[in-house]
């Protein structure tokens, strides 16, 4: 018999927020983790904050996972449907779970009703501060009967506090910082159940790792914090761990924490800016972990099998938005012309140009484009002038403003409005030969005429564009531009 424990591993975000840059690195490190073992991959709803939860919060991160094509083998499926063996995936559907679990600390003295109201839990830490004290009291731990019905008597509910030890230290391993030490005179006796009867993060944390058969728990090293109490319920109730590892904090580029200042952090602001998802989670890959060649580009195949705990790196990573574009962009040049244009519909249905107006194929366009789309929404970005008059750029608008513009623009509109064949190398040559006519520069002609066509002074290769704009276009916007100029 094959005794060697499944690899099994979760990620369990409280839905009080959308799911932010760290959240769906954890997330990728759990599924890659637990795909490069052949392991399974658990996604748990942390929903035990009564107040901050919310049902939209949850959606927005099964969709921003979904987005990044990472699959979960057991958890929610949406708000109602769930897959799994393990009861339900979201806590507050699990409470008679913690609530054994409790009564059996109660029951064994490692833990106690704590009757302590917030205000008289405040006076007493206030007063541990000013005595320079490492830890306050907590009052309940030694309730006299009698007082325990004195409370009980005035109809106070109680919470139930976990006992730590007084003295010595916890010692925990981790994967990524190896043995880490804290000191038990710094850690409260923890609340395990809230007077409500919920249980409180760390508890049900516990409760529902062991019961998840979670061999590895890879979690942000905000959660380091909480080791000490962790470890201290594993023992208490008589459990074995699973293995931890806490990844490294991610900086933003200027050395501080990632946050809102740094700009999008959520997931799905990333999906609506036009990223693709497989190029983010290869960006997200690297963010705190790394092969000893240092490769940057991965197939998803390549990151499954390269992907491993001893890769994470201790020191705080530091997200690059640049180093993300241009990852990006490389992505969308592998994409077939067809390919980006489908990925790219929502952003040209939100531009209006689908269905397509009169035209060229926006699949023409996309590969002309193909070298400088870094972003799905640069498709429209970069096309819409191809079906209709876009407002000229500033650089376009000081190009027109040339003495020659209007005089060249209606010297072309002239010239091709019966040209034939209206093709890329005949338009070249055409075009050419009236500005030697015209002792002209070829700037002095190519770039008012650029402007004049598509308000822009960069694009396509110009006598291609002027191909797919089509010969109607091209003069009715050569004569309009003219008219307009002095
Ligand atoms: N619910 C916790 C959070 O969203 C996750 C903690 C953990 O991974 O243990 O931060």
């Amino acid at each position: 018999m094959n005794d060697t424990p499944e690899i099994r591993t979760r990620f369990a975000p409280s839905p009080t927020g959308f799911l932010h840059i760290g959240g769906v690195r954890t997330t990728l490190y759990n599924w890659l983790f637990a795909r490069h073992h052949g392991g399974r991959f658990v996604l748990r709803i942390e929903d035990t904050d009564e107040v901050r939860s919310t049902v939209d919060s949850v959606t927005a991160i099964l969709d921003s996972i979904r987005w990044l094509g990472l699959d979960w083998d057991e958890g929610p499926l949406d708000l109602e449907r769930e897959q799994g063996d393990f009861g339900s995936y979201y806590q507050m559907r699990r409470l008679p779970l913690y609530q054994e679990q409790v009564r059996k600390l109660l029951q064994e003295g490692k833990a106690y009703p704590c009757y302590c109201t917030r205000e008289e839990t405040e006076v007493v830490r206030q007063a541990a501060k000013e005595k320079g004290e490492p830890r306050p009291e907590d009052p309940c731990r030694r309730l006299t009967e009698a007082k325990r019905r004195e409370h009980e008597a005035a109809g106070r509910k109680p919470a139930v506090r976990f006992i730590m030890p007084d003295e010595g230290e916890t010692v925990v391993d981790d994967l990524i910082r190896g043995q880490v030490r804290f000191e038990n005179k710094l850690q409260q006796d923890l609340v395990i159940q809230k007077t409500t009867g919920g249980p409180t993060y760390n508890f049900a944390c516990v409760c529902d790792d062991h019961a998840m058969r979670i061999s590895h728990v890879i979690r942000g090293d905000e959660h380091l914090s909480n080791m000490p109490a962790q470890a201290r319920i594993y023992e208490a109730l008589g459990w074995q761990p699973p293995l931890f590892a806490h990844l490294s904090m991610i900086m933003g580029p200027d050395g501080t924490k990632l946050s809102k200042r740094h700009g999008a952090t959520s997931v799905l602001e990333y999906r609506d800016m036009g990223f693709l998802p497989e190029a983010l989670r290869n960006y997200l890959a690297l963010l705190g972990w790394a092969t000893s060649d240092s490769r940057q580009i991965f197939t998803p195949e390549d990151l499954i099998s390269a992907f491993d705990l001893p890769g994470c790196q201790k020191n705080p990573a530091t997200f690059d938005p640049a180093k993300l574009s241009w990852m990006n962009g490389e992505y969308m040049r592998a994409l077939e012309p067809a390919e980006i244009v489908r990925r790219a519909e929502p952003f040209l249905q939100r531009a209006g140009l689908i269905p397509q107006p009169a035209g060229p194929a926006l699949e023409s366009l996309a590969a002309l484009e193909r070298e400088k789309f870094k972003l799905l929404s640069d498709v429209p970005a970069r096309t819409d002038f191809f079906y209709r008059e876009t407002e000229a750029t500033d650089k376009a608008r000081k190009v027109l403003a040339a003495p020659e513009a209007k005089a060249v623009l209606e010297g072309l509109a002239g010239l091709l409005e019966p040209f034939a064949p209206f093709t890329e190398k005949p338009l070249e040559e055409c075009i050419r030969r009236f500005c030697a006519e015209r002792a002209l520069k070829a700037g002095q002609v190519f770039h008012p005429l650029r402007a004049a066509v598509s308000g822009r002074t960069d694009g396509p290769t110009l006598f291609l564009m002027l191909e797919l704009m089509g010969r109607e276009t091209v003069i009715a916007r050569l004569r309009k531009t003219a008219a307009r100029l002095a």
